[in-house]
């Protein structure tokens, strides 16, 4: 019966269907008790997270990018700071460092990870660079151990953005680094998840990533005491004690309706990354004769796929998503526009040449993947993909 019906980007109806009984359970406790700021759930899923992801404290918000946001004011970042980071990433990543009057300074991307090229950080650090925010995009981590050796050789702070990576675990790897890494760095940082590896780590539970809430809510995680208190003084107006501001900050709390429901998804993420990456691979060993299409490169280890991003040989990238559309198969392309040439910077980026981005903008196509992808869908759009990219 699927293999006639559309197959979209990500399809969130099976893991629904699988956990429906238990989230149904969690909102009816949540409705019964009542206490829907800040209740219980709140504070066992901030244990949970902190837990999983391996650090001493995780704060609740509103959104990823509120997240990002209270992040870069608790690391005390604002106006005249410089923040490197990449352009090719959601614009939630550069527009909170300009939200905190920081400026977005942006560094080229590796062209076979798509995420942020430690060599282009160096040559952009000023004395007014503040932090580096690398984004583990599509669920990849960035090359974490080179990156934190720049950061303390100039003195920066580290904001990772892991919207796309819950559960994702950095492996130091050469390909990424040239080799250039200190072999006693990339010790302390292999294996261990994306969130604990900076100053402070910010999450998203937006739906359709891949622990993803009902409705908007973000995390916030580090192992900085200080860094921690001033997260949970901001997402609450600026105070800890009721009706004692200190500080200008956000309404931004997690819901504790959220928090119920994703204290049920959180136990089964590993499995969900797990059948993520079974699916990539399936896609990547049939990828592997074509002329048209690159697979993502290789280690993958840790790799969570939030997106499973091909690239597409020049000028057939838009024929080839027309292509999967008219066999019913969904694809996306993130992002179309680098964030440098939004409107919103318009004027403002005119003389940067980001090369390896300007070109991978005109290159990417995302393809359906999640956790529940059946391999006869899955079948369908290899086949697909390799009739275009033979014909
Ligand atoms: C989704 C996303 C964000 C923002 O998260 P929200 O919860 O939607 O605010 C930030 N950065 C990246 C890379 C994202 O993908």
């Amino acid at each position: 019966m699927s293999s006639d019906s559309f197959i979209p980007i990500l399809n969130l109806t099976p893991e629904l269907d699988l956990l429906r009984d238990e989230l149904d359970r969690a909102y009816r406790e949540v409705m019964d008790h009542g206490r829907f700021i800040m209740g219980p759930e709140v504070k066992q899923f901030e244990e949970s997270v902190a837990k999983y992801v391996g650090v001493k404290h995780a704060i609740g918000v509103n959104s990823g990018t509120d997240a990002l946001v209270i992040a870069l004011r608790a690391a005390g970042i604002g106006e005249g700071d410089e923040v490197i980071t990449t352009s090719f990433t959601f614009f939630a990543t550069t527009e909170s460092i300009d939200m905190v009057g920081a400026t977005s300074v942006f560094a080229d991307i590796n062209e076979s990870t798509f995420n942020i090229d430690p060599s282009d950080i160096e040559e952009k650090i000023t004395e007014r660079t503040k932090a580096i925010l690398p984004v583990h995009l599509y669920g990849r981590p960035a090359a974490m151990a080179r990156i934190m050796e720049i950061a303390e050789r100039h003195n920066l702070i580290v904001i990772e953005d892991c919207a796309q990576s819950f559960g994702a675990v950095y492996s130091a790897d050469c390909t990424e680094c040239g080799g250039n890494c200190d072999a006693s760095r990339k010790k302390i940082f292999d294996g261990i998840q994306t969130g604990s590896i900076g100053h402070a780590g910010a999450f998203s539970f937006f739906p359709s990533k891949n622990l993803g809430g009902f409705g908007d809510g973000g995390m916030i995680t580090t192992n900085s005491d200080e860094m921690a208190e001033l997260c949970r003084k901001l997402r609450a107006h600026g105070s800890l004690k009721k009706y004692r501001n200190e500080v200008m900050g956000y309404n931004s709390r997690l819901d504790t309706l959220q928090a119920a429901l994703l204290n049920v998804k959180l136990p089964h993420i590993d499995r969900f990354n797990e059948n993520r990456r079974a699916a990539a691979r399936r896609y990547t060993d049939a990828f592997a004769g074509s002329t048209v299409i690159t697979p993502p490169a290789l280690p993958d280890d840790g790799h969570v796929y939030h997106q499973y991003t091909i690239r597409v040989a020049e000028g057939k990238r838009d024929e080839l998503a027309g292509y999967l559309q008219r066999n019913d198969i969904g694809s996306m392309i993130y992002y179309p526009i680098p964030c440098h040439k939004l409107p919103v910077y318009e004027g403002k980026y005119d003389d940067l040449t980001l090369p390896v981005t300007n070109r991978l903008t005109d290159e990417v196509l995302s393809l359906p993947i999640g956790p529940f992808l059946s391999e006869e869908d899955q079948e369908r759009v290899i086949r697909a993909v390799m009739e275009f990219s033979t014909s």
